[in-house]
């Protein structure tokens, strides 16, 4: 029984055995690398080969695809709370420096007030004794 395969990689004669050797090379070790290689069976020999599955490269590709994705998110994310913060920020400020012109147009408003009500106090006694000068005129 010939268990030579053309691409000089080891040959097993089973998947289990393919299998159970692969167990052998992870053990004690990790990584991507290790973690990607699989058993398939071979289309120039027939036996089987550890080597790297299209299929698994393919989901580790898309997993890291999605943590890449889910990163930049969550950086968005980030970026649009810190820009939110900065807003926030900003309107206290305004508020903060708006806050004595306002009291200070109340207090001015309040004088205002005043004025108009000493006013009105005026035109009342001058109504008074514009009104006392004529009724002592006319009872005369
Ligand atoms: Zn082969």
């Amino acid at each position: 029984m010939n268990r030579n395969c053309p691409t000089g990689k080891n040959v097993y004669r089973t998947e289990r055995e393919a299998l159970n050797d692969l167990k052998r090379v992870r053990h004690g070790h990790s990584g991507e690398n290790l973690r990607a290689l699989n058993a398939y069976q071979c289309r120039a020999c027939g036996w089987f080969h550890l080597g790297h599955s299209h299929e698994k490269i393919r989901k580790q590709r898309r997993a890291a695809e999605r943590k890449e994705d889910r990163r930049l998110r969550e950086r968005a994310e980030q970026a649009g709370r810190a820009i939110a913060a900065d807003e926030r920020r900003a309107a206290q400020k305004v508020v903060r420096e708006l806050a004595p012109i306002v009291a200070a147009e109340r207090e001015w408003l309040r004088l205002l007030a005043d004025q108009a009500q000493s006013h009105a106090e005026n035109l009342r006694a001058i109504h008074r004794m514009v009104d006392e000068h004529f009724s002592r005129r006319d009872s005369t």
